[in-house]
């Protein structure tokens, strides 16, 4: 069975229930969640004209490959009622794979790890508190490191 992360945002309605259905829809799919991190609260990301988000990390396995996996994400998505109108703009729920084992794929439907992670306090952080150890397998670096380098990076705007 493959390891898998996954970033899960909301920033509308219930967003705290539309995560806790999105976790409890998985194993339908054939995706175990093992743990889920704290859920935080964050400033929107990219898009700044919209409420803020409530973010989380799950540990999941799973059988599924990584393109089956996307869609079975993507399909709960939908069944919550995700309707994509922008780019980083305002979701019932988004479900992002950030790692998958040490697995790197890269083609424009999926890329993995998820090429912005390194970016991301409100997927490090969480990120960190399950899988501290977890290494990137391009860059090598740990979770707890790329959580240190982007505390210690000066904000841009
Ligand atoms: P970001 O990916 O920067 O967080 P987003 O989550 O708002 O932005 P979406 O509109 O949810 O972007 O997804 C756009 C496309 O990204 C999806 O249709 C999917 O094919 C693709 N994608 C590429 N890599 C991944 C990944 N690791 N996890 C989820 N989707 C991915
Ligand atoms: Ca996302
Ligand atoms: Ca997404």
């Amino acid at each position: 069975m493959a390891k898998v992360y996954i970033g899960i945002g909301s920033n509308i309605g219930d967003r705290q229930g539309f995560i806790r259905r999105a976790l409890k829809l998985m194993p339908d799919y054939g995706v175990y969640v093992e743990k889920v991190s704290e859920i935080i609260e964050t400033p929107p990301y990219g898009y700044e004209e919209q409420p803020p988000f409530l973010n989380c990390v799950a540990e999941v396995v799973t059988f599924l490959p990584p393109l089956r996996l996307l869609k079975a994400l993507q399909d709960i998505e939908h069944r919550l009622g995700r309707v994509r109108v922008i780019r980083w703009g305002p979701r019932t729920i988004d479900l992002d794979i950030l790692f998958y084992d040490d697995l790197v794929v890269n083609t424009p439907a999926l890329k993995i790890p998820h090429p912005d992670m390194g970016n991301r306090l409100f997927v490090l952080k969480p990120l960190a508190e399950i899988a501290p150890n977890m290494t990137h397998p391009v860059t090598g670096k740990t979770v707890s490191e790329m959580l240190r380098e982007l505390e210690e990076t000066p904000q841009r705007s």
